[in-house]
């Protein structure tokens, strides 16, 4: 044991420590926690020199990595639910975008709010994700599309994470479409992001990596490109939602940049996929805007899987295409239409969601001297938290080695 005082000490747990393939089950054993970290692991009953401050007897339930969310856009005003209602109804993109539906009305919304208004209505989210296990969330910009509603939208997430007991990770996503005043001129809109958006976001310390969105209904390769050149100059990571609709290879252009991950990958070819192995880009798999877009095109598993490249799987909480927070919920839809094994899927919200972004040495796994970051779950074996459509298994949310309320 250490030498210093343990704050925590988790008894009688099954551990899943996330840190092999198999996602396999220690024996009944307890965690001690120092601080906010990891102290001691072991199997059956612990001596402890030290004084221990709190105990809890987990009785057998499954104690797994705290859970981490790595590609949501939970800061936004408004929803869609009306767009939802027209589609069903028959209304065709175009007519939606007609009566002011669509991005563009999400976009004017987010604008409109102040940053209180905008806060409120994404702790809502936050909070909704953080019942579902999650400990860290990756969030980022996108509706604002100017600089002045990128920065709101990126102070709102920042305090977010001061004001929640969470870890939240911001991505500029300027680059996620084009806004109405830049219709017709998509390089003067990148040359907004490269001189002004992103050269701010860095300097105000308000964006811990830089995202974009390369399709035909978003920014050409070229244009993706000058923005990651952009974030190479301000020493800032980047992502990309990369090969959703149709194949731009922009996969291996993030990869070239050494991309913390890209992200959706349904149309990715095996280049691409050899390019993310070889820089370590994670596969972020997004099976909630599959299923909501009632997409018919698999992302390629079984080539991500014989290229070693570690897959991620996220809520992509969004109000156009996943308005969801529930990333239990993912890990059922990623075995279901993905064909994920359980333990891929959980790894996915575990380790591999961790290295999406760039926080594996610290995050992901339980071991020794990781951050004490944990969920407990009343479940017999790691399968059922991806068997469970949806299900409500978690009893206990671990962050920084403090447990909090789920409610
Ligand atoms: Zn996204």
């Amino acid at each position: 044991m250490s030498a210093a005082p343990i704050d925590l000490l988790i008894r009688n747990a099954r551990v899943v420590a996330c840190d092999d393939a198999s996602c396999a089950v220690a024996p009944r054993g307890f965690i001690a926690i120092a601080g906010d970290r990891i102290a001691a692991i072991g199997a059956g009953d612990p001596t402890l020199g030290e004084p221990v401050r709190d105990e809890i007897d987990a009785d057998g339930a499954l104690l797994t990595p705290g859970l981490i969310d790595c590609h949501t856009h939970l800061v936004y005003a408004g929803n869609r639910a009306r767009e939802f209602e027209m589609r069903l109804q028959g209304a065709s993109y175009e007519s939606i975008a007609r009566a002011g539906g669509g991005i563009v009305s999400t976009v004017r919304q987010t604008r409109e709010a102040d940053e209180d208004t905008l806060f409120a209505e994404s702790a809502v989210r936050l909070q909704s994700l953080m019942r579902h296990g999650v400990t860290t969330v990756e969030i980022k910009s996108g509706y604002g599309l100017s600089l002045e509603a990128e920065l709101k939208s990126l102070r709102v997430a920042r305090s977010l994470g001061e004001r929640f007991p969470i870890d939240v990770r911001t991505s500029l996503l300027a680059a996620h479409a084009l806004p109405p005043e830049f219709a017709g001129r998509p390089d003067d809109y990148i040359d907004e992001i490269v001189q002004r958006i992103l050269p701010q976001a860095a300097r105000l310390g308000l964006a811990d990596a830089v995202d974009g969105f390369c399709d035909t209904i978003g920014f050409t390769p070229a244009q993706t490109r000058r923005v990651f050149e952009a974030a190479r100059a301000h020493g800032l990571p980047v992502k990309l939602h990369a090969e959703q609709l149709s194949n731009q290879h922009g996969a291996a252009l993030a990869a070239e940049f050494g991309a913390l991950s890209a992200d959706h990958l349904e149309h990715l070819d095996e280049d691409g996929a050899i390019a993310m192995a070889r820089a370590g880009t994670v596969a972020v798999l997004l099976p909630g805007a599959y299923y909501f877009l009632r997409d018919s095109h698999l992302p390629p598993i079984e080539l991500l899987r014989r290229h070693g490249v570690a897959m991620a799987v996220s809520t992509d909480c969004n109000p156009g295409t996943s308005p969801t927070t529930h990333l239990p919920l993912m890990l059922n839809m990623a075995c279901t239409l993905f064909r994920l094994t359980p333990a891929e899927a959980l790894l996915g919200v575990t380790r591999h969601a961790a290295q999406a972004l760039g926080l594996q040495a610290t995050h992901g796994t339980v071991e020794l001297g990781k951050v004490a970051d944990l969920c407990l779950w009343d479940v017999d074996q790691p399968a059922a938290l991806a068997y469970e459509i949806a299900g409500g298994a978690l009893r206990a949310r671990f962050k920084n080695g403090v447990q909090h309320p789920l409610q």
